[in-house]
């Protein structure tokens, strides 16, 4: 009801280049997508704080048809899904070689045409 998205083009978080995530100040939870209160206890008035950006590796999916035009230059590409160390659970792009269990942080790109979050991995032994 009360949305006022200022564009119909997905934006992903509202935290611009940064990976942002909210805190509820009542119960404590945790979330990454911008909501106007708390998805746990209804709190209105969460907090924006900066995320922690490290994380690890929970699930890998190499991705072979893209899901609209845009993503189509791109394919195919690596999605992860990923354990925060905040507790957060962020799917994102990643370097193609990334595995389950791979230590990773997380930077926005832009990819068509869009920020992102995208995941490198952070322990580089070989
Ligand atoms: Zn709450």
């Amino acid at each position: 009801m009360n949305s006022h998205t200022s564009s119909s083009k997905q934006n992903w978080t509202q935290g611009g280049s940064q990976l942002l995530q909210q805190h509820c100040r009542a119960c404590g939870h945790v979330w990454y997508f911008f909501r106007p209160f708390c998805p746990a206890c209804g709190e209105e008035s969460p907090e924006p704080t900066q995320a922690n950006a490290n994380g690890v590796v929970c699930a890998t999916t190499l991705v072979h048809r893209a899901p609209d035009e845009r993503f189509k230059a791109l394919v195919p590409y690596r999605l992860v899904l990923v354990d925060m160390q905040d507790g957060m659970r962020v799917m994102g792009h990643a370097e193609a070689s990334l595995q389950i269990g791979d230590q990773v942080h997380c930077e926005i790109h832009t990819l068509a045409g869009q920020p992102l979050p995208f995941f490198t991995r952070t322990d580089h032994e070989a």
